[in-house]
Parts: structure tokens; C-alpha cells; sequence
């Protein structure tokens, strides 16, 4: 039972709360404005999908979510990192929680929760960047030996 409610608990804080096209009131500037802590990744993504990102990405409290995608009908965005949940993340965490906020807020993606396998480790894990819920430090490993195949999965 304590295992099942710790589950939940961390599933609730790893989630993403996309907000897809559903933005509501004034909408932020169409600008870039990207966080000094988050840069690093921004341009990587932009450097990795040929896209560019011209709307606000940084950190605000977002309770029960790690990371938030919104998208007004007017186009503008932004992307929100929670910073209690950010502080605890290794490198690769951090890439993938940027990246997936941006296969909302960028690529206009939706989640997958299908799993994959792979040949040099026994195991199913997340197919996709795009899974619904953070990766955990294990599944971060996976990423950094897979990246190229996380990346590639993502340019649908
Ligand atoms: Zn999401």
C-alpha cells in the first residue's frame, strides 16, 4: 500500500501538464526569452530540429507537475519548468524534460506511452521523449546511450 501511494506520488510530480491549445487570458509576448539555466538545451533543441524557439521558456511553481506546455489560439506559447523538481535532475533528465516540453510547445507533438526494446540492455523502456510522465534516473542512462534514437523517434 505505502509502495502503491509513493507510486502515485511520484507519478503526480514527474507528469506533464500540457495545457495543449488551451491557453486562456492575456498571452504572453511572442518573443524568445529563455532562462540562462535552461539555454544550454534550447539551443540544442533548436540545433537538433532546425526550429526556432521564439517564445518563453523558464521556471515557475507548478504544484502537482514537472514541466507544462501552453499553446494560445493566437500561437503565442510558453513552456514551464517546475524549479523544486528541476533542482533534483542530472543532465540528461533535464534535456529530456526540456525536450519534451518542447515536442508540445514546438513540434505540436503528443504523448506516447509505448515502450521499446533494446539490444545491448534486456528491459522495455520509454519509446518516446514524448512518454507522459518525467524519466527516472535509470531510464535517463538509457536515454544518454540512446539518444540518438530519442531524438530521431521525435521527428514524426
Ligand atoms: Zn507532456
Amino acid at each position: 500500500m505505502k509502495v502503491e501511494v509513493s507510486l502515485i506520488l511520484t507519478l503526480l510530480l514527474t507528469a506533464c501538464g500540457t495545457d495543449h491549445k488551451r491557453g486562456s487570458g492575456n498571452h504572453p509576448p511572442m518573443v524568445r526569452d529563455v532562462a540562462a539555466e535552461l539555454e544550454q538545451h534550447v539551443n540544442q533543441f533548436e540545433h537538433d530540429y532546425g526550429v526556432s524557439v521564439n517564445f518563453w521558456v523558464g521556471f515557475a511553481k507548478l504544484d502537482h507537475y514537472a514541466g507544462r506546455c501552453t499553446w494560445w489560439s493566437n500561437g503565442a506559447r510558453k513552456v514551464e519548468i517546475d524549479p523544486d523538481y528541476y533542482v533534483g535532475l542530472n543532465f540528461a533528465q533535464v534535456e529530456q524534460l526540456v525536450y519534451h516540453e518542447l515536442g508540445h510547445c514546438s513540434l505540436d507533438l503528443d504523448h506516447d506511452d509505448s515502450t521499446i526494446g533494446f539490444s545491448d540492455i534486456s528491459g522495455q523502456w520509454p519509446k518516446s521523449i514524448m512518454r507522459s510522465w518525467a524519466f527516472n534516473y535509470s531510464e535517463s542512462q538509457v536515454y544518454e546511450m540512446h539518444r540518438d534514437h530519442y531524438v530521431e523517434e521525435m521527428r514524426r
